[in-house]
């Protein structure tokens, strides 16, 4: 017998589609705060590098939007500043035709 909460695949099954998200240019992508609400092109993002890492702020109330710090080997992305991120994959479906 299964139930709705047999209904799911492994995170692999995800691996194609965030390889082509992780592939796009991410400033170009519009982000909406969490803290205040605001829907904005990552691009208008307060960017400070001057810490061990990048912090984008927004641009409306300076929450924190993102963290992004190269330790070694590894990227740590913090992304729970904003609610969603969305990006635009037309130039995906057009290069696949
Ligand atoms: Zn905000």
């Amino acid at each position: 017998m299964s139930s709705d909460t047999d209904d799911y695949l492994d995170g692999n099954a995800a691996a194609g589609e965030l390889r082509d998200i992780f592939a796009m240019d991410v400033t170009a992508a519009e982000g909406q705060c969490a803290h205040c609400g605001a829907t904005k092109r990552f691009a208008q993002a307060h960017l400070y590098m001057r810490g061990p890492g990048v912090v984008a702020r927004c641009v409306v109330c300076q929450h924190v939007l993102l963290r992004l710090v190269n330790v070694r080997q590894r990227v740590f992305l913090d992304v729970r500043g904003m609610t969603y991120l969305s990006l635009d994959t037309s130039p995906l479906q057009e290069s696949s035709r």
